[in-house]
């Protein structure tokens, strides 16, 4: 359990109860999309705007501190950056974005054979259909 308080400390933004929200908000779900976000801060803080949610998000984007998933045919979600590498598998059904942590040293050498090409990092997002959906379609 980290504590989204500390994910400011080493910046230049203060811990306003929105941002501190906003972070409990992601890092509770995971990967959470924008107005996800504002719907469920809105009930604790009614008088905040979607645009002051936005801009926030945006501003810890911005810093490093939050990563924007973009995520096809859908919108972007958002997760704590501070975690282990790990990429992405997208459920089509039910929109599911499940971590999952591959080694991509394959990918590096490939590329360096086939277009001699230095990976520094690399995001891979595979789309297809969950065990729950597959599950659920099976029976
Ligand atoms: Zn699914
Ligand atoms: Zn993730």
């Amino acid at each position: 359990m980290i504590n989204v308080r500390d994910l400011l400390n080493n910046t230049d933004l203060k811990a306003t109860p929105q941002r501190l929200a906003i972070l409990e908000e992601i890092h509770k779900a995971g990967h959470i999309d924008l107005e996800t976000i504002y719907r469920n801060i809105s009930e604790r803080f009614p008088s905040v705007s979607l645009a002051t949610v936005y801009k926030n998000i945006h501003t810890l984007r911005d810093k490093g501190i939050i990563k924007e998933l973009a995520i096809k045919g859908a919108k972007p979600k958002y997760e704590i950056a501070a975690q282990k590498p790990h990429h992405h598998l997208i459920c089509k059904v039910c929109g599911e974005v499940i971590d999952v942590e591959i080694d991509t040293s394959f990918l590096k050498d490939q590329l360096k054979d086939l277009k001699d090409f230095e990976i520094s990092n690399c995001d891979i997002y595979c789309y297809g259909v969950c065990s729950k959906c597959k599950n659920k379609s099976d029976s």
